[in-house]
């Protein structure tokens, strides 16, 4: 019988309770288990699709063609497992189900309420995933104890004990134990009081994570553990890591993976952590730098661009590098040209995103780092804008642009496919989820990869253009990478340039820690020789790195 995990959280917000169920899923992963975890959001949005970044950070593909919260994408780089659209429920997705459910009749004449069909409908949605064949379902709660959202979901929860039986169930609260800098203490007055409201939702935790900047004292987590009603070995202290990698580490350090295991009956060797370790001290220890230019529309928030930024960090750690990211917002780069700042950059990404704020900064960027032999990896919306660039500036076709952003281009080098063209409900016409391409022999892309057939992910409604494919491909320009029917191009790159790469997919999504995207490891790895030309010092920091 699965055995589950709930992990809910308390004070405040954005305390990390996504990575504290990630790691937990990793160390519990690491002692042989089959650990699926999901996310269940409180808000009214069916799903994140239509969510603005700058608000809520990226949205995570799935295989399956899920639009989900970015936690997914730390579940999956830590569990190491592929999710699928089910580990993401929203108040929106359970009541858009009850509602549909109510149309067909399929209540009998009763009244629909909160309790039993919203608690209900979200305890279906936790039983599904709890599969014969997981060993431990995490069910992580989206918000903050004391939300009005939350309160359906805490009675879910608080039900599934008597469901599934006091042994088969454990409970964790991650709080805040903020410093208060005049006094010079941790306070644990939020925590208890956050713990009281979990209790009075009828939610016994069974053991707390306390986030704090630096570690706390014994002493707290025994009064801790005296005012909630957890015992000491329950309460244990994450505070802020170096990297995010390390959290799995000091959460086995405090024991509360094996106090979990403990209090569901599970059986209890230590975890086989070799390989996590290695890569800590992998990422921790690494001295040379490459600095990256991230050009995006959303760059005050960064979780706008999580997975590309752990991408570029998977890419760092193979390699023995730091990735430094230079934040540049892609309106001030047509501004910056003439300056050394982005000559400066050993490499620059260009990522993918909606709208057309930015655009021609994107566009600029391209054809800088095509003239300049920089080193650039374009994802989704960056292929388009550098076959924009490519078709105005190397193939002179005026005013040639994608027909999202100018409609009445006389070169829509990028357009929509022609089946999309009449739909007029926004939400069914992306190209979502995994779709295969085949990589043209000896192209860079397919060295890359090492293989000929390859899938990534995607999320978009607009490709290049294939009436202009031939004119593109009489020049330097490679459509590297197509759909397996030839009609969609998948990946373009540039013959004699260092590195000038781009695919209409997401290959960010299905980058892990210890696995880096091939298109990122390689472009990381272009980064570094232009780095390595302009320092050759570097050269020798990473020499002394591999011995
Ligand atoms: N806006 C572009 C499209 O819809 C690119 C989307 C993206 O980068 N994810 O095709």
């Amino acid at each position: 019988m699965t055995k589950h995990i709930f992990v809910t959280g308390g004070v405040a917000s954005s305390l990390g309770k996504g990575l504290t169920a990630a790691s937990l899923g990793r160390l519990l992963k690491q002692r042989g288990l089959k650990v699926v975890i999901q996310k269940l959001d409180p808000y009214i949005n069916v799903d994140p699709g239509t969510m603005n970044p700058f608000e809520h950070g990226e949205v995570f593909v799935t295989d399956d063609g899920g639009e989900t919260d970015l936690d997914l994408g730390h579940y999956e780089r830590f569990i190491d497992e592929n999710l699928t659209t089910e580990s993401n429920a929203t108040t929106g997705s359970i009541y858009s189900a009850v509602i549909a459910a109510e149309r067909h009749g399929e209540y009998l004449g009763k009244t629909v309420q909160v309790i039993p069909h919203i608690t209900d409908e979200i305890k279906r949605r936790i039983k599904v995933l709890a599969t014969e064949d997981t060993d431990v379902l995490i069910t992580e709660v989206g918000g903050t104890v004391g939300d009005i959202e939350i309160l359906p979901f805490l009675e879910a929860i608080r039900q599934f004990r008597l469901d599934v039986g006091e042994n088969n169930i454990c409970y964790v609260h991650v709080t805040l134990v903020p410093y208060i800098g005049p006094s010079g203490e941790h306070k644990t007055k939020p925590t208890q009081h956050s713990v009281t409201e979990l209790r009075s939702a009828g939610i016994q935790p069974h053991a707390i994570v306390c986030r704090s900047n630096e570690p706390i004292s014994d002493d707290l987590e025994r009064k801790i553990s005296r005012l909630s009603n957890v015992p000491f070995e329950g309460v244990v202290n994450a505070p802020d890591a170096s990297s995010l990698y390390e959290i799995p580490l000091l959460l086995n350090e405090e024991g509360l993976d094996s106090y979990i295991c403990d209090s569901l009956g599970l059986d209890n060797p230590e975890p086989d952590l070799d390989d996590w370790r290695a890569l800590v001290s992998r990422v921790v220890s690494a001295t040379a730098r490459v600095r990256i230019g991230l050009i995006g529309k959303y760059v005050s928030l960064v979780d706008a661009y999580l997975s590309v930024v752990e991408a570029l960090n998977h890419a760092g750690a193979h390699h023995g590098v730091q990735v430094e990211i230079d934040w540049i917002q892609a309106e001030e780069v047509e501004g910056m040209l003439s300056e050394g700042r982005l000559k400066d950059l050993d490499g620059i990404v260009i990522p993918g995103g909606f709208g057309e704020r930015g655009i021609e900064g994107k566009i600029a960027a391209a054809g800088f780092t095509r003239e300049n032999d920089i080193p650039c990896l374009g994802l989704c919306l960056g292929l388009q804008c550098m076959t924009i660039d490519f078709a105005r500036n190397v193939l002179e076709l005026e005013r040639a642009h994608s027909s999202e952003f100018d409609p009445s281009s006389p070169h829509p080098v990028i357009d929509l496919m022609e089946s999309q063209r009449d739909v007029s409900d926004m939400g069914g016409t992306m190209r979502l989820g995994t779709y295969v391409a085949q990589l043209k022999p000896e192209s860079q892309v397919s060295a890359i990869y090492g293989e000929d057939v390859v899938s990534e992910r995607h999320r978009h409604r607009y490709e290049f253009n294939s009436r202009y494919r031939a004119k593109f491909e009489d020049t330097n320009f490679v459509c590297s990478g197509e759909s397996p029917d030839g009609r969609l191009v998948e990946f373009i790159e540039l013959k004699d340039h260092p590195f000038w790469v781009a695919t209409q997919a997401h290959p960010e999504f299905k980058s892990r820690p210890d696995r880096p995207a091939p298109l990122f490891r390689a472009f990381v790895e272009a980064a570094l020789h232009r780095a390595e030309g302009r320092n050759p010092q570097l050269l020798q920091m990473e020499e002394e790195f591999s011995n």
